[in-house]
């Protein structure tokens, strides 16, 4: 198993935010498309909150002069971060957090902590290519892999060990 490291899922520090959007700009670029203002924006709030954050959540931070505060902006601000690789949504939180290995196209697998709510995105090829090949065998038109892990994170387990 490849192991992000743990700091992936603290808080983004400011340095780091700001190389991720750069990652990310360039990113768009070479796609042809545009990070503009708004979703830069909506990128950066992601970044920032370090743990998964929901829609809502994000129009709440959301400065009014980059952008329409609607939801169906954010929406589509997020749907195209997503597109490009530069956000996941985790299904089973209705939330999203920021890729941690922007722009290589990969199944992330994410381990998600029920105490704390941090997810730590990982990449596992072998588990990637076992359900693809599941998928072959069965007929099954495989479309995307969500694998959600639930558990405790050692942090949590650290500052409240069960007995
Ligand atoms: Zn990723
Ligand atoms: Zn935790």
């Amino acid at each position: 198993m490849i192991a992000v490291p743990t700091g992936s899922a603290r808080k983004h520090r400011r340095s780091d935010i700001g190389r991720a959007l750069d990652v990310a700009e360039a990113l768009c670029r070479r796609q042809g498309v545009r990070l503009t203002k708004l979703r830069r924006a909506v990128l950066e709030l992601v970044l920032e909150s370090g743990h998964p954050v929901g829609a809502y959540e994000l129009l709440g931070k959301l400065d009014a002069h980059v952008g329409a505060k609607a939801p169906a902006t954010i929406y589509r601000a997020l749907n195209f971060l997503i597109a490009h690789r530069c956000v996941h949504r985790i299904e089973s939180l209705n939330a999203f957090v920021a890729c941690v290995d922007l722009g290589d196209p990969h199944d992330s697998q994410f381990m998600i902590c029920t105490d704390c709510g941090n997810a730590v995105e990982i990449h596992d090829e072998a588990i990637a290519r076992a359900l693809k090949r599941q998928s072959e065998k069965q007929g099954f038109e495989l479309s995307e892999q969500i694998i959600e892990l639930r558990g405790r994170c050692t942090s949590c387990q650290s500052k409240q060990p069960h007995a």
